[in-house]
Order: C-alpha cells, then sequence, then structure tokens
C-alpha cells in the first residue's frame, strides 16, 4: 500500500544551498533546478527517511504524513546519516 510521505520544503527558512537536491539518491527533487529544492517525484520518496531532512543545515524540510517525532536537527545530525542500505539515502536507519 502506498504511504503518504515526501519532502516539504520552507522556502521562508531554505537558503537554496542544493544539499538535500544533491543528495538524495531517489530522483525526488529536479536535478535541473538545483540548486533550489523543487520536489517532482513525491513518490520515489522512501517512506521514513529523513536523509534530506537531516542534512539541511536550516531545518527547512518536514515531511508529509511524518509522525514519528522526528525534528529537524538543522544539519547537526551526523550520528544517524548513514544508514547502511546502500544508497546513500541517509535516512537514519528507516528506509
Ligand atoms: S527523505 Fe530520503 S528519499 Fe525522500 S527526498 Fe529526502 S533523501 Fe530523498
Ligand atoms: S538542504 Fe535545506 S537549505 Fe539546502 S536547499 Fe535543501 S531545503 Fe534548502
Amino acid at each position: 500500500m502506498f504511504k503518504k510521505w515526501y519532502p516539504v520544503i520552507d522556502f521562508v527558512k531554505c537558503t537554496e544551498c542544493g544539499t538535500c537536491v544533491e543528495k538524495c539518491p531517489h530522483g525526488v527533487y529536479a536535478k535541473e533546478k538545483a540548486p533550489t529544492p523543487v520536489v517532482i517525484k513525491p513518490e520515489k520518496c522512501i517512506y521514513k527517511c529523513h536523509g534530506c531532512g537531516n542534512r539541511c543545515p536550516v531545518g527547512a524540510i518536514t515531511y508529509v504524513g511524518d509522525n514519528t517525532g522526528w525534528t529537524p536537527p538543522n544539519g547537526k545530525s551526523s550520528d544517524n546519516v548513514d544508514c547502511g542500505c546502500g544508497s546513500g539515502c541517509g535516512c537514519g536507519g528507516n528506509c
């Protein structure tokens, strides 16, 4: 069953650094729009992945459907970025 989960960018906070666009290995963001984060394929986002949100330096990313209690670490989370799944998604172990 498809679970609704995808990133939402707060463009008031976003500095358009491009980290999220660069780091997501699943094609959720439009690479051609980088460094501006434009979500073009929300259905490709991995359920409960917080990879881009963990890397965002300003905490501008939250997720539709997130009831995990996760809060944006403003780029300060380094201990759970590598989940080891091999995709480099940085989900924190949830993909
Ligand atoms: S949450 Fe993970 S899969 Fe979804 S856009 Fe961010 S890095 Fe990509
Ligand atoms: S990582 Fe954060 S600040 Fe950088 S482009 Fe993405 S949402 Fe904006």
